[in-house]
């Protein structure tokens, strides 16, 4: 195909303007990205949000406190076999929970060794933007990602929407399942996805989330990030952390401390 030299200029044009476009939205991604309250939460007030301390966790090996404790809180059930697996949060490899963060000073230290992992209530949720119905959405008092297992119609959009794996699906009645049953909290019906809800009950009633609180080694810290004297800001002040998959620009509340 000959090219006049006037498709030649057209063509031309047209690649610096879709080059001025993505540099000046590599601009503003920079600016936002170095703007403490764009990355967390732009007019919110309040963002709940949870540091987990690795290096306190790397103390006590196979310890499942955190996970046992939310089993109990929220009538987790425990399903026969592994593909009907209800979890709000569970222990998972460093290397898997973090592939792009391998170094040598996070293999040597961490390696395999398991990290607890759970909704990261982000600040961009894909799961919510999915949602043909509702049944997910962020909280606007405190950030919080919320389900209404009446409102969801067992579509798994969300599940497949969320790129940390954070939800479940009850393939299964878990009302059978339910080792000891807690009647402060609901139980849910087959059929429906389910996630952890950071403790809006237990929050509600000026308690911790129950995974902090039974936590023996005191690695995890909760609290709003956009209160500076907060415990959880104050640590994230002081120590590095990262993220889970921060190049997808969900932008997690869950930070880990390594
Ligand atoms: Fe949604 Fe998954 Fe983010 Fe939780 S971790 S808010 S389920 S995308």
């Amino acid at each position: 195909m000959k090219i006049t030299r006037k498709d030649f200029l057209r063509l031309t044009g047209i690649s610096i303007l879709a080059a001025g476009a993505a540099r000046a939205i590599h601009v503003a991604t920079a600016a936002a990205q170095t703007n403490p309250r764009t990355i967390l939460g732009g007019k919110r007030k309040k963002q709940f949000a949870m540091a987990i301390d690795l290096r306190k966790c790397r103390q006590r090996p196979g310890c499942d406190s955190c996970i046992r404790a939310c089993n109990l809180a929220h009538n987790i059930p425990s399903m026969p076999d592994q593909g009907h697996e209800v979890k709000w949060i569970e222990n998972e490899p460093f290397a898997s929970v973090f592939p792009s963060g391998q170094n040598e000073y996070t293999r040597r230290n961490y390696g395999a060794s398991p990290l607890p992992v759970l909704c990261n209530h982000c600040e961009n949720p894909p799961c919510v933007r999915v949602c043909p119905t509702g049944a997910t959405w962020k909280r606007e008092e405190d950030g919080i990602v919320m389900m209404d297992w009446h409102r969801c119609i067992g579509c798994k959009y969300c599940m497949v929407a969320c790129p940390y794996d954070a939800r479940s699906f009850n393939f299964l009645d878990p009302r059978k399942y339910i080792e000891h049953l807690n009647p402060d909290f609901p139980t849910r019906t087959m059929g429906v996805v389910e996630k952890c809800d950071f403790c809006a009950e237990r929050l509600a009633e000026g308690k911790l989330p129950a995974c902090v609180e039974a936590c023996p080694e005191k690695a995890m810290t909760f609290g709003d990030v956009f209160d500076p004297a907060s415990p959880v800001s104050e640590l994230l002040g002081a120590y590095y952390s990262i993220r889970r998959k921060p190049e997808l620009g969900t932008q997690p509340n869950v930070f880990y401390i390594v």
